[in-house]
């Protein structure tokens, strides 16, 4: 299996190249040349644990990993979750959550950011070379990916956050972690300020070739893969084909869904639900996809205007013409809009909750069935709540609502969002460097700690 580029401008990678790129040199997103079928498996994929499903289904898109180091790569990245099979069903009413936030930083960003590191350190161990890790965060990436490579050898991290826009305790998640290959970098910006530098830095070829800088955030396509499996378990666990209800900002939790479906697990509708940074639910009504300013709101992770993932989707939308891609991501770029007709509600539903919305969903689901939920999941719940769908809905759980206790315990009235895991940071000693928002800044701080014994990737 091979991966191209969105923009079709790049020679096609294999696997691990992709992995190792990130995004493609053309400024493009890499997506598999072909997606595997599996439609006529499902009864035998049915019966298969989380881990056992992720053994069956990656090497359908990994050739150039042999299946047994895969699977041992698999068992190390879901040997510390705290629930019986890596996610967890819970009902919530009417409505089920598939709880994905059972990793280390205790949201759904670990199933992908554990497997993702040690395929790194995998890859990098093949082939004698090291790799200075650059990802912007809005909150739970950053911790994520920083839990995924902390003291693997080879690798150093950089993460760049707004400061001051990721909560205290998302803070404390990536500050307090000693290792010495972990960098942070509080951006005086917002998070589209952050993925702007995060641009900028792997634009210039020569520095991004100079220092083996590899990417973490949500473009890489082994995330959206280790995504799309747990929408497989579940689907393949729901008496009907259910519609998943998903929190989003970037559009790659959502797009790993979208992926899924194409492969033939039986997912009915997807439902994108959106906080008021509400580009993504404008465009899925009206085809019109317009970047306005960034609000800041209770679900901090979904405060995204400019959606990395959602270029992977147009390339399916628009049949792989790279040209039509390229012209409308121009538009976009020149004018801060662009316009397609709108993609119709066959698969996807979308609608946006505000604040009210979400505190509400929080309230009235945790005295209705006393579940509770953070207000990322909560986000979801409102939207699910709010239209028709006719099959079943599994919401996605996004994370732990221990990681936001100050929504969750204003909607709910007493203190009931906390987590032993995250109680412990409290106290401990704090590593971060705060940087202006400019690219010079974060390229000096990359050169000036990407360690000894760095050599270049060939
Ligand atoms: C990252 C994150 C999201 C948004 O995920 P996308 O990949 O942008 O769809 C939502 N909720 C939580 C808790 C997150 O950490």
């Amino acid at each position: 299996m091979r991966y191209i580029s969105t923009r079709g401008l790049t020679a096609p990678l294999a696997f691990s190249d992709a992995v190792i790129t990130g995004l493609a040199p053309d400024g493009g997103l890499l997506v598999p040349e072909s997606i595997p079928d599996v439609g006529g498996e499902l009864e035998a994929l049915s019966k298969l644990s989380f881990t056992g499903l992720a053994k069956a289904v990656l090497p359908r898109f990994i050739d150039d990993i042999p299946p047994s180091d895969l699977s041992k790569l698999v068992d190390a990245a879901y040997a510390d979750f705290d629930c019986a099979d890596v996610v967890e069903l819970r009902q919530a009413g009417a409505i089920e959550v598939l709880e994905l936030f059972h990793g280390p930083t205790l949201s759904f960003k670990d199933i992908a950011l554990q497997f993702l590191g040690r395929l790194f350190a995998y890859i990098l161990e093949a082939r004698g070379e090291r790799l200075n890790l650059l990802g912007a965060t809005s909150g739970d990436t950053g911790s994520a990916a920083i839990a995924g490579v902390r003291g693997q050898p080879g690798i150093n991290i950089f993460v760049m956050y707004p400061l001051g826009r990721v909560s205290r305790l998302q803070e404390l998640q990536m500050t307090t972690v000693a290792d010495a290959n972990v960098h942070c970098l509080a951006v005086q910006g917002s998070f589209d300020d952050c993925q702007t530098l995060l641009k900028g830095v792997f634009g210039d070829l020569e520095f991004k070739r100079r220092l083996s800088l590899g990417a973490v955030n949500s473009v890489n396509w082994a995330r959206v893969l280790a995504q799309v499996l747990y929408y497989g378990y579940a689907s393949l666990r729901s008496p009907a084909p259910p519609s998943f209800c998903v929190p989003t900002g970037n559009f790659g939790n959502v797009f790993a869904g979208y992926v899924a479906k194409r492969m033939g697990f039986p997912i009915d509708k997807l439902i994108i639900a959106t906080n008021e940074n509400d580009i993504l639910s404008v465009f899925f009504a009206s085809g019109l996809y317009r970047r306005g300013e960034v609000r800041f709101t209770i679900s901090p992770a979904m405060d995204i205007q400019v959606a990395s993932n959602f270029e992977r989707f147009l390339h399916y939308h628009l049949d792989g013409d790279a040209e039509a891609l390229r012209a409308f991501m121009a538009d976009f770029q020149a004018r801060g809009e662009a316009r397609l007709p709108p993609p119709g509600d066959e698969v996807f539903m979308a609608t946006a909750v505000d604040a009210g919305g979400t505190l509400e969903a929080i309230r009235d689901v945790h005295r209705g069935t006393g579940y509770v939920a953070d207000p990322h999941t909560a986000v979801g719940l409102a939207a699910a709540r709010r239209l028709s769908v006719p099959s079943p809905v599994i919401c996605m759980g996004a994370a732990h609502p221990a990681k936001f206790p100050e929504a969750v315990n204003e909607a709910v009235g007493e203190p009931v969002a906390v987590h032993p895991a995250l109680e412990s940071l409290r106290g401990l000693p704090e590593r971060r460097t705060v940087l202006k928002a400019e690219s010079a800044a974060v390229k000096a701080f990359i050169e000036a700690n990407a360690g000894s014994g760095q050599r270049s990737a060939g």
